[in-house]
């Protein structure tokens, strides 16, 4: 393979402090605060580089984005096709809604069936550069099964620590991948706990959202998507279903950058923040005007991606949610159940029920007035349903013998 043309990262940034950090050894949080190392890339020297219009030419997956991608060195990067997922118009919806211009982001079409590919591509791409020799993570189900894949096709050791109640598609996953999964009695902090002794004692890398720079670097490649899927000018409002933030995070990160490489103007989204009822704690430091959020307890969802009780990126997200004049609103189960049945029956999409949570989400702000119906409106579809046949699978079919001669009346009219 010939060396092409690759990443523009200089060094990392605290997002909170503001210390400077080097790049080229494995990093996890900020040494002098503990929050959020950012990447930072030479933009003036990437702008030079590239135009936005030489990026139709290439390959269709996040690395796309390359001079604004962390890896160094092509031939370390561990892709299984991610990114480039289909931004659908959802017509049908979009009228029962009364929504002119109403879309949705598939990214369930990502390898493994949600966009925690897009993280683990980039964050065990670089680890793999880096030198990391075995990669840990504490997930609600998706973020394991990711990590599984793409340590298995980089040919390093994984584990997975997610919740015992964390959906079985998820732990079948793992398992195929060969990656080694502990159940954990408790949720996806509890088992964080679990992860940060075993990286002190056994030597793994830590990939927990956020606490290591890379994740976010992969998940802001939806921003970049989005803008040049819609001919560079980014939406009106953007829905996202948080749990730990990497996204909301990256995708604000994303449009930054895409201004300053020159590839879009200063109009930014309202970014609004989706939760469940039973976990919300953005929402109630959104609505308690904090820049923190303490943790939720008790925790409870069935959609296990946003039932996550502390996020270290908490104040990322609500500076997102708050700079770009957006929100953050909780939708019941029952509401985010229903709208996965909607999502199916009126589009044809298979959405996971946190993908579903923004639909629940937008009817309640275009009931409030939040959203005008002529606004252009983006629904984060974060992963695919069939992840998440424990919450729907019905199996009282009526069986057909094709040797009865009454099989036909046996079919409803
Ligand atoms: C992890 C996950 C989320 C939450 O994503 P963050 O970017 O961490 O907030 C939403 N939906 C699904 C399906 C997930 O797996
Ligand atoms: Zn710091």
């Amino acid at each position: 393979m010939t060396k092409t043309a690759q990443s523009f990262l200089t060094h990392l940034e605290c997002s909170y402090c503001g210390r400077r950090e080097d790049a080229q050894r494995l990093q996890t949080i900020c040494p002098a605060c503990g929050k959020v190392l950012f990447a930072r890339y030479d933009l003036d020297a990437a702008r030079e580089a590239v135009s936005r219009d030489a990026l139709a030419a290439r390959e269709a997956s996040m690395w796309r984005y390359r001079e604004v991608m962390p890896v160094a060195d092509p031939r370390h990067i561990i892709s299984l096709g991610e990114g480039m997922t289909p931004l659908l118009p959802a017509q049908r919806l979009g009228k029962e809604l009364g929504c002119t211009q109403l879309y949705v982001k598939e990214e369930g079409l990502n390898p493994t069936g949600t966009f925690k590919a897009r993280g683990l591509s980039a964050a065990v791409s670089r680890a793999v550069e880096l030198g990391a020799t075995s990669l840990a993570i504490p997930s609600a189900g998706n973020a394991g099964g990711a990590l599984a894949a793409y340590g298995a096709r980089a040919g390093l050791p994984t584990y997975v620590f997610m919740p015992e109640d964390a959906p079985e598609s998820t732990k079948a996953e793992c398992a195929l991948y060969g990656a080694r999964l502990y159940l954990v009695k408790g949720l996806i902090n509890d088992a964080g706990k679990i992860v940060r002794e075993g990286t002190a004692r056994r030597g793994w890398f830590d990939v927990s959202t956020l606490k290591e720079p890379y994740r976010a670097e992969g998940k802001k490649t939806m921003g970049y998507e989005l803008a040049e899927q819609l001919g560079w000018e980014l939406p009106d409002a953007i829905l996202y279903p948080t749990g730990g933030g990497t996204g909301i995070v990256g995708m604000w990160k994303a449009f930054d950058e895409m201004e300053r490489l020159g590839w879009i103007g200063p109009k930014r989204p309202k970014m609004i923040s989706v939760q469940a009822e039973g976990c919300a704690p953005i929402v109630r430091a959104f609505d308690q005007g904090e820049r923190h959020a303490p943790a939720w307890e008790g925790a409870q969802s069935v959609a296990g991606g946003i039932r996550v009780p502390v996020a270290i990126g908490d104040y990322l997200i609500l500076d997102a949610v708050r700079q770009s004049g957006g929100t953050a609103l909780t939708v019941s189960d029952d509401a985010l159940l229903g709208d996965m049945r909607v999502l199916a029956r009126a589009e044809g999409i298979s959405a996971a029920p946190e993908g579903a949570a923004t639909l629940s989400g937008l009817r309640r702000l275009l009931d409030e007035g939040f959203l005008r119906k002529d606004e252009r409106i983006v629904l984060f579809n974060t992963g695919s349903a069939l992840k998440y046949q424990d919450l729907y699978v019905q199996r009282d079919f009526p069986v057909l013998d094709p040797n009865d001669p009454a099989v036909q009346d046996q079919i409803a009219a």
